[in-house]
């Protein structure tokens, strides 16, 4: 109960931060997105994971403010990103949304409203929503996912093969991409089932219209090898680990700098 009380207070107490970590789309090897994940630093426990902290605020009940509080940061960030950094100016940002939000009805107007404040596009906000919001919301599901692309907000999903997603769902559903669960790549290499897993997602999510992220990625054989397979982008340690926002200003300056070598083939 005293973290959950100090968890609620964290955001005013400045403990609560935002740190980011970038996309990278396979095909021009440029950075996407930047996916926005919360860090609570407690003032004497210290860094709280957030499988801990997560956990808490949703049985809490403090789960949609702090995630509000997330996707306002993330927004205000990018936008500020797309502003100041030559050759940002359609940076995305990813957001993590808990499956509790699906009860809220003015979920979309509170989302429109940050938006509006913030300035940042709703296309250039992809919502990264779970498995199990869509497996237990079903009649939720039904309406808000299609009022949210009707904004213009992107969806994905997270955490893609380890829930009870239903095909039927994912097939009628507005969804633009599925995240591919980071168990299946750190296994890819020495385990041939994971593999045959992750191909079968990636073609099951290019046959249903949609693109690809694995998450996770930590050596170049395992991006090689998702390449192979179609994969259309990856985020992992390879690229980068979560920045602060500082950090990743200076990532994101050096990145959209230095043209890739598809740039410098197609000119
Ligand atoms: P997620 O959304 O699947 O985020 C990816 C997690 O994988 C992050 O863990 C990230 O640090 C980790 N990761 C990324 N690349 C690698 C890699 O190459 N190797 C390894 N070992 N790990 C990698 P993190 O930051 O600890 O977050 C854990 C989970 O907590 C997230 O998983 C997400 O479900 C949840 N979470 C974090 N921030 C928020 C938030 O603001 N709201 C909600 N609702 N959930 C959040
Ligand atoms: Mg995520």
């Amino acid at each position: 109960l005293q973290m959950e009380a100090e968890l609620k207070q964290a955001p005013e107490n400045q403990a609560l931060s935002v740190v980011y970590q970038p996309i990278l789309s396979l095909a021009d090897q440029k950075i996407l997105s930047c996916e926005a994940l919360a860090r609570w630093q407690h003032p004497e426990r210290g860094m709280i994971p957030p499988s801990e902290f997560i956990r808490l605020a949703e049985e809490g009940g403090l789960i949609a403010a702090l995630d509000m509080w997330v996707l306002r940061q993330a927004c205000k960030q990018t936008r500020e990103w797309q502003k100041t950094i030559p050759g940002a100016a359609d940076l995305k940002v990813n957001v993590n949304f808990s499956d509790k939000h699906w009860a809220q009805t003015d979920l979309v107007d509170r989302i429109t409203g940050i938006l509006q404040e913030t300035g940042l596009v709703p296309g250039d906000l992809i919502l990264e929503i779970t498995e199990k919001a869509l497996a237990e919301n079903r009649t939720l599901a039904a309406g808000l996912p299609g009022e949210l692309q009707a904004l213009g907000v992107q969806l994905q999903v997270d955490d893609f093969g380890k829930g009870q997603s239903s095909l039927e769902l994912l097939a009628c559903l507005p969804l633009d991409a599925l995240k591919i669960d980071l168990s299946f790549v750190s296994n890819m290499q020495e385990d041939a089932t994971q593999m045959k897993i992750i191909q079968t997602i990636i073609q099951l999510a290019h046959n249903l219209g949609m693109k690809v992220t694995a998450v996770g990625v930590e050596t170049p054989a395992q991006r090689d090898r998702l390449e192979a397979s179609g994969c259309d982008f990856i985020q992992g340690y390879l690229v980068a680990v979560p920045q602060g926002c500082q950090q990743m200003t200076d990532l994101l300056r050096l990145a959209f700098a230095n043209p890739t070598q598809n740039d410098k083939e197609r000119a």
